[in-house]
């Protein structure tokens, strides 16, 4: 299984032009220098259906009982005339990323592009990564010798033109995926909204996940 998963890893760095042994390096064609990913969540469209977990399970092999991306339950007001509330959540790709300065070895490093990611040949499995993350995105797999993993925009389906598997598996599209540098379409129309909220109000480390939400205006 250890073997298996490290394959993926390095070959998704591999497709993005980056050797094991190289840091920060020129991202592949297909995902140009120039880009900068980000997805905006519509929590008004989530009904909590959990296809988007399943997929980026189905795409990740991420081991039993670990996940990229999970659905935050809450329910607010009073019963019984409470509602629930679902909050898709996974790694925000932060411009500032907190993982990427506390890791001693370069394993995590931010793509030119703006995805970080983290080569597995150089992780030691320390976890100093998943303790400085303030969204507890990270996780260290303890089936590949606790390498650190977390979700990365499915940088190998970007390399071939696809959206990130949850883009794609959500029946309700709400999570919408586009370039911050030339936003097109409906990403396009979102990131004008007025209430485009970071994942956590009182932590600003330039995440590239924004949430719509239409109750909280
Ligand atoms: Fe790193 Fe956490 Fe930010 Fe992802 S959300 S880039 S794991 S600090
Ligand atoms: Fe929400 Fe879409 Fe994920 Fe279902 S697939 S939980 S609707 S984001």
């Amino acid at each position: 299984m250890e073997q298996r998963r490290s394959f993926l890893k390095k070959s998704g760095l591999v497709m993005l032009g980056l050797a094991a042994s190289t840091c920060i390096s020129p991202v592949g064609p297909a995902l140009g220098k120039t880009k900068k990913y980000a997805m905006i969540v519509d929590l008004d469209r989530c009904t909590g259906c959990q296809s988007c977990v399943i997929a980026c399970k189905a795409q990740n092999k991420t081991t039993k009982g670990f996940f990229n991306t999970k659905i935050e339950i809450r329910e607010e007001g009073k019963f019984p005339n409470s509602t629930l509330k679902f909050t898709p959540r996974q790694c925000n790709q932060c411009e500032d990323p907190p993982c990427v300065d506390a890791c001693g070895n370069d394993a995590t490093f931010k793509l030119a592009n703006g995805i970080v990611v983290t080569d597995w040949g150089r992780c030691v499995g320390d976890g100093a990564c998943v303790n400085s993350c303030p969204y507890g995105a990270r996780f260290l797999d303890p089936e590949s010798d606790n390498k650190a993993d977390k979700c990365d925009f499915c940088v190998s389906r970007l390399e071939k033109g696809l959206e990130p598997e949850c883009v794609e598996s959500c029946p309700s599209a709400a999570r919408i995926f586009g370039d911050l540098t030339s936003p097109k379409d409906e990403f396009a129309s979102y990131l004008k909204s007025k209430n485009l909220q970071p994942p956590l109000m009182d932590v600003d480390t330039g995440a590239k996940v924004f949430y719509r939400d239409s109750r909280k205006v």
